[in-house]
Parts: structure tokens; C-alpha cells; sequence
């Protein structure tokens, strides 16, 4: 048998088993090696009958004092054997196990487990596992793994497979031909088991010392290679010779112009992307901070400064909302300037088209906005000195990577609303620096935040309607656009938009967007609301990114409950943009239990506190931008809890790549084939 062999090679599977296995991700025994426990059950040591403590699981052994059987209805039977331990007595309790009777007799030397119960001085065990004193395929007297179960296979089945394939794999010396990833040398100081021997012990622990080394070396590798594929990733961007930017004096009068003052944040950040650019190296900067914060202006100083260097510059963002909003805002603040500015969008007409991309090779256009439109190949610069991706998480590596291509190693500055904590970045973001701005501009009001029943929904819209009456607008998210049959629960924006458009806010203007609509109607409607002719938006999360008319003071969430937390806080910066007071409305469909998780919301207006919230109550997965990064769903690491395992794995990939920025040395190859591997798979996608 070799890891590449289907796992129908394993003994036990038959075509049932391969069918569920195989929708469970898992075809190769490679990949059911790599199917790892959730838990573990550790049954390896006996506990004497009077040293049983309630509630917890345990071993016990002894001899069958008595067997008894009631059946208490027609469905429920209760299979009782008495156990003596020393003459420390034991009542295993089995349901619906009639058969035991015919197997367990008075006498016999027997082994159990199960969860100990106490009433009064009898000690019950409720049984899991039951077996004789000399039972040869033992399941206690070890550390058991406990599986995800899946597709109708039991944690038990999918163990039982996952022995025997370790078994076969072991014996025909297989295990030890599984390639480590990790350099060897990294490997001797971290000391860190081989990858077969965490492999074996992590599917049967041969004690609890093997499956901490197991689990500390599979840790480590998780963090280790993600660390790794971000600074491998990055290293394509950052090809040595950078484009030197010196900070041109008149950037200065620029930032004097604008029509307000830079926070200090903005501030340090922009001194930070300063010192970058005059360096040999190219910069590869994200810049973190709250919806609001000011990022756009600050990259914005970034791109004049590129422009005054005699470079071009280039901002990319996810949607045509977001990029003609950058390309308005970059021309309102570089209005006195002799630069060009040009946007170039999906929409953009083909001759406009066809004029743009000669002014850019002529190099006539000096900053240069737009979505995906800016990779088509057709986009060529003349001379590319800072390329901006803005929302850079919606964005794959390789479209990073297209962009940046569009210049002789641009400087990079990557945008993000989107704090994520501080140890997750550090994983994530493993290529870049980080600048972050914690600090929004004077007079900035703090968004009032509720939670709503549904029952008290009407309250909210009574609220919103006062607002409407004293000259504001309003927002109305929902979490889908049409309401799918198997979610009844969920509210739809359709639904919404018909209710409200003949019901509370009968009279007003109300318009729906969402996703689907065609970019002009979209278009129209975002004009019309930032004009004031719309009262209400109606809208899915489409508007979650940029949107800034400073006129609209409440936003209210539909089935706020079906949100991440960061996404609900993205999409509460919606509003509070202008000098008016500002509401968020949370209204909860769904269970009271979840109402917890959005009071953070109320209490907490700082973007890092709620993400850090977010990555504790559902995972590095669900947090908002990570949630396209199928990495970060780990396996074993939790990054909340591995902070210190994290640690040294950027500090080993650090001081990696720093001796080996290509990963050419030989003991580096099966590392760099891995990450290639994932860089193929993610273009893929
Ligand atoms: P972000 O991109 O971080 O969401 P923007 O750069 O779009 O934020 O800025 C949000 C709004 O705040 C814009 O209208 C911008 O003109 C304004 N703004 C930015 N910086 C300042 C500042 N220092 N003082 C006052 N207003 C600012
Ligand atoms: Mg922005």
C-alpha cells in the first residue's frame, strides 16, 4: 500500500465506505492520514470503583457480579451488570443492548468505559465500550481519537479505518517516506519530531507524551507554512530593485491643501510609506484600519507623491462603487494639481477604452482607478511606480501579483477595513508590514448601537422613520436578496423592499440594491441616494465596502445574527460619516442565544476588539476577509490559543527566507514544492 493508493486499498472499505469517505474530502490515503481527530478520549489508565468521580469519563475493570436485564417500554430496555472491583461495587448501565446478556455472564474478568454517575452511595458507569480482561483488539488501555464523524461515518468507523491504513502504511516502511516540509535544519532546532512519527501518533497516541510531541509538530507546521506562503507569495512581488521615490517638497503643499488636517495616525502612517518608498527595497505595506479612518487619502498622498517622481500610479478596488468613489475622492483632493487622473471600470465604453490605454503607454494618464478592469492585458504602463489594491483581501494573490506586473517592481500598498487581531495577521499577513490606523478625524460621532427583537422591529423602523422626517437617510440591510425555500428564517431584501416601500415608509423615495442589478441601475441608484432624491436603500452587502454619503444616520440590519461580527461593524460604518448623530439597528431573527454575540457591537466601536471577539466565538475561517482564504481554516492550530508556536514559526520562516529568499537550496525543495502546490491550486480556484 503507498499514500497515493485510493483508500478503497484499505482493508474494510467497501464501496459504501469509499462513497462517504471520498465526499468527505478524503480519497487518497494520504488524505485519511491527514484526517485528523478532534479529540481525544484517553482510556489508558484503570480507575478503582471508589476513586470514580460523577460526571467524568473513565475506565474501570473487575468481575461481573451479576447481569440483569428490564425492559421499561417498548422501545427502551436497560441492561444492567454489576461489577466488582476488589469488592468495590459498580453498576454499568446499558440501553437498548439486550444482546450483552447473551455474552456477559456472573464471573467473567471484564473491562468497561463509560461516564460515571452517582446517586446516593451506588457508583453507575453509563457504558460506551464493554469488553473481557483478554480481549485482543482492545479499545481502552489507550489514548483513543475521537473523529469529526461525517457522511453517516461514526468517529469509531472512520478510526477503525484510519488504523488499518496506518497499520499497512507502517509495515511496509511507508510512514517514514512521507517528505517533511519543514527544512531539516528547522526541524533539529525547534526539535521537532519527524512527520511519520506525528502522523502515527496522532491516530494512536502511543501516551500522552508521544501525542503532545505529534500535535506540537503538526501545530507548528500548519503555522509554519502559512507564515511561509504568505512570504513566499510576497517575495514574487518584491523583487529587489526598487523604483526610488524621494518625498517631493511639493507633497507637502499638497497635504496643506487638503481640506482637512491628517490625523496622527494618518500622519504616521504616511511617514511609514515615505521611508518605504525612498528605500531599495519594494514596499509591500498594508494598511489596516476602521471603515472612515481615512485610509483612501493617505494612499492618495502616497500616489501624488509617485506622480511628482514622474511615475504613475494605480488604485484597484473590488466593485465599481468603491473605484468611482476612489476616483472621485482622488480627484476632489489632488484638484489643484496638474495630474491626470482616469477611471477605467467594466463599463468603461471601448473607445474610451481604447483612449485610455494609449494615454497610459504614452504615459499622458498619471493615476489610474478602476476594478479588475486595470489587469486585462490590454493595460500597459509606461512607467509604474505604486500600484493600490484597496479591500485587498477580495483579492487572490495572482491578481496582486498581475497588478504589480504592470510596472519593473512597483511599490505595493495594500488597504483593508478590515482589523483583523493582531496574531492572526501575523500569520496572514506574514510578507508585509502593517500600518495601522487607530484613530478616526476630529468630530467623528460614535455610532449608537441597539439590538432588536424581531418582535420590537417595528420600534426600530419608527425610529428610522424620525430620522427620515428630520432630512436624513437611511440604510436597510439584509442578509440575502430573495429568500430561498430551505431558510424560511431568512429575510430578504426583495421582501423588505416591498414591505417598507407600501407600508412605514409609504411617501418616501425607498430604492433596492443589490448585487444582481446591471452596473448602470446600480449606478443610478447610489447616485440618486448619495444625492439625496433616495430616502431609503434597500441593499444587500454590496454596499458593505466604501459607500460614504454623510447625509445617511441609521442603518438597520436585518437577521443581524446571520452576520460576522466584523462584517456587521464594516457595515455599520455606513453610517456616522457626516456631522449628524448616528444609529445602527441590530435586528435578531433568529435564536435569543446568539444576542450575546452582537451586544460586543453595542459596546465596542473598535474594529480590533470586535474582530478579536470574531476570531474567539467562530475561528480564523469566519472572520470577515479571511473567509476566501481557505488557509486559515487549520486543521489542529488554534490561532487564538498557539500564539506562542506561531511566534517561532515566523521567526524560523523569517530567518528562512532571509538566508534563502528563492527556497533554491536543495534542503528547501520540498518546502518550495509544497507552496507552489498551493499558489497552482489557489489560480485555480
Ligand atoms: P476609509 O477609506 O478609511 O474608509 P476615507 O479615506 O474614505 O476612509 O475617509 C472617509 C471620509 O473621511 C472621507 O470623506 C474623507 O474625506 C474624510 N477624512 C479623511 N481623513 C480625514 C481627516 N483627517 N479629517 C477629516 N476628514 C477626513
Ligand atoms: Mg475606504
Amino acid at each position: 500500500m503507498k499514500l497515493s493508493d485510493s483508500v478503497q486499498a484499505v482493508n474494510g472499505v467497501g464501496p459504501q465506505k469509499l462513497k462517504k469517505l471520498n465526499s468527505m474530502g478524503i480519497s487518497t490515503i494520504y488524505d485519511l492520514l491527514y484526517y485528523f481527530p478532534r479529540a481525544y478520549e484517553d482510556r489508558s489508565c484503570f480507575t478503582h470503583v471508589p476513586q470514580l468521580k460523577a460526571g467524568e469519563k473513565a475506565c474501570i475493570k473487575g468481575r461481573i457480579a451479576g447481569v440483569e436485564n428490564r425492559r421499561l417500554r417498548k422501545n427502551l430496555s436497560i441492561t444492567r451488570i454489576d461489577v466488582d472491583d476488589n469488592g468495590a461495587l459498580a453498576a454499568l448501565i446499558f440501553f437498548n443492548r439486550d444482546h450483552l446478556t447473551k455474552i456477559y455472564k456472573t464471573g467473567q474478568e471484564i473491562r468497561a468505559y463509560g461516564t460515571v454517575k452517582k446517586t446516593g452511595k451506588f457508583t453507575e458507569i453509563e457504558g460506551s465500550v464493554l469488553e473481557f480482561s483478554n480481549e485482543k483488539k482492545s479499545a481502552l488501555g489507550r489514548i483513543v481519537p475521537v473523529y469529526p464523524s461525517s457522511e453517516g461515518l461514526s468517529s469509531n468507523e472512520i478510526g477503525k479505518i484510519a488504523n488499518t491504513a496506518l497499520g499497512d502504511i507502517k509495515e511496509q516502511g511507508e510512514l517514514d517516506n512521507i517528505e517533511d516540509s519543514i527544512p531539516k535544519d528547522i526541524m533539529m532546532r525547534q526539535k521537532l519530531c519527524s512527520i511519520g512519527y506525528a502522523i502515527e501518533n496522532i491516530h494512536a497516541p502511543s501516551s500522552r507524551e508521544a501525542l503532545k510531541i505529534a500535535l506540537y509538530r503538526l501545530i507548528f507546521e500548519e503555522l509554519f507554512l502559512t507564515v511561509c506562503r504568505a512570504m513566499y507569495n510576497g517575495s514574487r512581488l518584491m523583487s529587489k530593485n526598487a523604483v526610488k521615490l524621494a518625498v517631493s517638497p511639493a507633497i507637502y503643499g499638497i497635504i496643506e491643501r487638503l481640506p482637512f488636517g491628517l490625523t496622527h495616525a494618518q500622519e504616521r502612517t504616511l511617514d511609514e510609506i515615505f521611508k518605504d518608498m525612498q528605500g531599495c527595497n519594494v514596499m509591500n505595506r498594508l494598511i489596516q484600519g476602521d471603515v472612515g479612518s481615512g485610509k483612501t487619502v493617505v494612499a492618495g498622498m502616497a500616489m501624488a507623491n509617485c506622480v511628482l517622481n514622474g511615475f504613475q500610479s494605480i488604485m484597484m478596488a473590488p466593485t465599481e462603487v468603491l473605484a468611482r468613489q476612489h476616483y472621485s475622492s482622488l480627484k476632489k483632493m489632488l484638484v489643484h494639481e496638474d495630474m491626470k487622473i482616469r477611471l477605467l471600470t467594466g463599463s468603461t465604453s471601448p473607445a474610451e477604452k481604447v483612449n485610455i490605454y494609449e494615454e497610459l503607454e504614452s504615459g499622458k494618464v498619471d493615476i489610474l482607478v478602476g476594478t479588475h478592469a486595470l489587469i486585462q492585458p490590454g493595460v500597459k504602463l509606461k512607467k509604474l511606480g505604486l500600484a493600490v489594491a484597496d479591500e485587498q483581501h477580495r483579492f487572490g494573490v495572482r491578481q496582486r501579483l498581475t497588478l504589480s506586473e504592470k510596472g519593473e517592481s512597483p511599490h505595493f500598498i495594500s488597504m483593508s477595513a478590515t482589523p483583523i487581531p493582531r496574531s492572526l495577521a501575523l500569520a496572514a499577513y506574514a510578507d508585509m508590514d502593517i500600518s495601522i490606523i487607530d484613530e478616526l478625524p476630529k468630530g467623528r460621532k460614535s455610532i449608537e448601537t441597539r439590538v432588536f427583537k424581531n418582535t420590537d422591529r417595528k420600534k426600530a423602523y419608527t425610529f428610522a422613520l424620525e430620522q427620515l422626517e428630520a432630512g436624513r437617510q437611511a440604510y436597510v440591510v439584509c442578509p440575502l436578496i430573495e429568500a430561498t425555500d430551505e431558510k424560511g428564517s431568512a429575510i430578504s431584501a426583495l421582501q423588505v423592499f416591498e414591505e417598507l416601500k407600501s407600508g412605514i415608509f409609504k411617501g418616501k423615495k425607498v430604492s433596492l440594491l443589490h448585487g444582481r442589478l446591471p452596473q448602470e441601475q446600480k449606478q443610478a441608484i447610489m447616485t440618486d441616494f448619495e444625492s439625496g432624491a433616495v430616502d431609503v436603500l434597500v441593499a444587500t452587502t454590496v454596499i458593505e465596502v466604501g459607500i460614504d454619503v454623510k447625509n445617511a444616520s441609521v442603518i438597520i440590519i436585518e437577521g443581524a445574527e446571520q452576520f460576522g461580527l466584523s462584517q456587521l461593524h464594516q457595515l455599520r460604518g455606513r453610517v456616522g460619516r457626516g456631522e449628524h448623530n448616528s444609529y445602527c439597528m441590530l435586528i435578531q431573527r433568529g435564536e435569543i442565544s446568539r444576542s450575546e454575540r452582537l451586544n460586543v457591537l453595542v459596546s465596542s466601536d473598535s474594529g480590533f476588539e470586535i474582530a478579536e471577539k470574531d476570531l474567539q466565538l467562530r475561528g480564523p475561517g469566519e472572520i470577515a476577509g479571511l473567509r476566501q482564504h481557505g488557509h486559515f481554516r487549520f486543521r489542529l492550530a488554534d490561532i487564538s490559543k498557539h500564539v506562542k508556536i506561531l511566534e517561532s514559526a515566523r521567526a524560523c520562516a523569517k530567518e528562512l527566507f532571509e538566508s534563502d529568499p528563492e527556497l533554491s537550496e536543495e534542503k528547501n525543495a520540498k518546502l518550495k514544492a509544497s507552496l507552489e502546490a498551493d499558489y497552482e491550486a489557489e489560480a485555480v480556484e
